[in-house]
């Protein structure tokens, strides 16, 4: 099914990079650096010609309607059916070929990303620094996994055997993946899971968020323009009801999904319960992630980094803080410093460049945010509360816990828990982030070495960050995923993640 045939009004999406409106606006090279497996090599040095694009652009009346269309599940299912097709033929194209086609959409990616930057401020509400670390890291998924596409699935690898006998060990692509991605990443997630799950040669079927389908649909065009044929890559637009559909579906060979907890369990049930082949899934969710702070700490840089991994975004990050662990002698100015830099964000409309926090996704997540801010209010000590604007904004907030436990499940906002301990309680704290069950990012901020190795040393945490802040994993650098409720474990942007997408052949020739 091609794409144009399930979004139903494909043209009606967003002006294409050739419409005027949307003028396609080659952004510097050096933007994303000389070195081309990582964008973030080298320092954006362009930014006040960066703004001007982008205030140019999101002043620029896009084309209307701009609508998408759900899918129906017999769309999804006939999605399904013609990837299996597509499968045959993408599975015989060579490595270097599907490579070649990555580097082609990160070029492209690359060339508008100003358009990009657009539609993420404008669906996703992201601010311009969001934007543009997104495009970046979206473009590089592209090269990365290219690169490491072209080592891993190009010649098999010869294993060593008796005269007479040759080895060789292929991976090659299982099939039918479904995709799976969340609202918060809506480029860069989307695209990375759709180019690895390419890569490793299977067909895909991608299904965004329901938040944000225009950046997956024009993410999926540029794919398409760089030689991905439309029956390897179909997109199906909808809510979970559609998600569930594909992953109930007989033909698909692996899932790859990105999002909360609960979600990755309903689709492990769903995958568990059906005959036939036993389908994998790799699954990066939710995390309550925690940062050690003790007295050898540098207080200006803690209140820097906390402010940072807490708020920015509108804590709107898988890898946010959202428990602060303080030790007692230095919890009082910690709390104080962190207010003072909170109460300096400016929070409000994305596409101006001076905003540090931009809405949160929807209604309904301001909704659940607020009930949680209300419910602190009365049951925790109050901190910090920052002025919210009018719309969907939710501004930062700093509580006190008197115990980890009293928080019990992912909150997805600029909300920020405090709990003190006492420096002869080292081992309680760690023992409350275990508790937790998750294990996606932590940070330490602390000058004893004893102290950071006994954290990395004792806690199962996929990202572990000393003495900085925790958030934005640069792929190839960081790669990033987390264990317990977090994930399955694989880590994206990493060498080994290209394999979890693929089936290992091993072939032995008489000679
Ligand atoms: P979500 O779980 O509500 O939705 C994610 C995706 O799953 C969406 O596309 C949704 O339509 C789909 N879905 C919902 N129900 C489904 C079902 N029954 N079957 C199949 N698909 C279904 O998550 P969200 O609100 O979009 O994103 C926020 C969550 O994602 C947070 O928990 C965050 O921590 C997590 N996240 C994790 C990572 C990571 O790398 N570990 C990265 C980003 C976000």
């Amino acid at each position: 099914v091609p794409v144009s045939q399930l979004l139903r009004r494909p043209t009606d999406i967003i002006g294409s990079a050739e419409n005027a409106a949307h003028p396609n606006i080659p952004l510097p090279r050096d933007l994303y650096g000389p070195n081309r497996r990582n964008s973030r090599g080298t320092e954006f040095g362009e930014r006040a010609a960066l703004e001007q694009l982008v205030s140019a652009i999101a002043a620029a009346p896009l084309p209307a309607p701009r609508s998408i269309a759900d899918a129906t599940e017999s769309e999804a299912n006939a999605a399904i059916l013609a990837a299996r097709d597509g499968f045959k033929h993408w599975a015989r194209t060579p490595a270097e070929t599907r490579a070649a086609m990555l580097e082609k959409a990160a070029d492209v990616l690359e060339r508008r990303a100003a358009h990009f930057i657009a539609l993420l401020q404008r669906e996703g509400g992201k601010t311009l620094d969001d934007s543009v670390s997104e495009v970046r890291e979206a473009v590089d998924f592209c090269r990365y996994y290219a690169a490491e596409g072209r080592e891993l699935f190009g010649e098999g690898k010869a294993m060593p055997g008796p005269t007479g006998e040759s080895n060789m060990l292929c991976l090659r692509g299982r099939g039918v993946f479904v995709a799976i991605s969340p609202w918060n990443f809506p480029l860069a997630i989307f695209l990375g899971q759709v180019t690895a799950a390419l890569m490793a040669g299977n067909a895909v079927v991608a299904k965004p968020a329901e938040q944000t389908p225009l950046i997956a649909a024009e993410a999926v065009r540029l794919l398409h323009e760089a030689g991905v044929p439309a029956s390897a890559l179909h997109l199906v637009a909808g809510d979970g009801r559609i998600g569930g559909a594909l992953v109930a579906h007989p033909d698909i060979a692996g899932v790859v999904f990105t999002g909360s907890t609960e979600v990755a369990r309903t689709i492990n049930r769903a995958l568990a319960a059906k005959d036939g082949p036993i389908v994998p899934l790799i699954a990066e969710t939710g995390g309550i992630n925690a940062m050690l702070v003790d007295a050898t700490a540098l207080p200006e840089q803690v209140s820097d980094d906390v402010v940072t991994s807490a708020f920015r975004s509108a804590g709107q990050r898988c890898s946010a803080l959202r428990l602060l662990f303080l030790q007692d002698d230095v919890a009082d100015r910690m709390i104080e410093m962190i207010a003072g830099a909170a109460r300096e964000l400016v929070i409000g409309d994305p596409s101006d460049p001076a905003t540090h926090i931009g809405p949160v996704i929807d209604a309904e997540a301001k909704q659940r945010l607020d009930a949680h801010i209300e419910r602190m209010k009365k049951e925790a000590q109050v901190h910090f509360v920052g002025n919210t604007p009018q719309g969907n904004y939710v501004a930062p907030h700093i509580f006190e816990l008197s115990d980890a436990s009293e928080l019990t499940e992912e909150v997805f906002g600029p909300v920020l828990h405090v709990v003190r301990y006492r420096a002869d309680r080292f081992e309680q704290v760690l023992q409350s982030v275990e508790r937790t069950g998750y294990g996606l990012t932590l940070g330490i901020h602390s000058r004893i070495d004893d102290t950071v190795e006994d954290a990395i040393e004792r806690l199962q945490v996929g990202n572990i960050y000393v003495n900085r802040n925790m958030i934005g994993a640069v792929v190839g650098v960081q790669p990033f995923g987390g264990h317990g409720l977090s994930g399955t474990g694989p880590k994206a942007g990493g060498p080994h993640y290209l394999a979890r997408f693929a089936t290992e052949q091993t072939v032995t020739i008489n000679t």
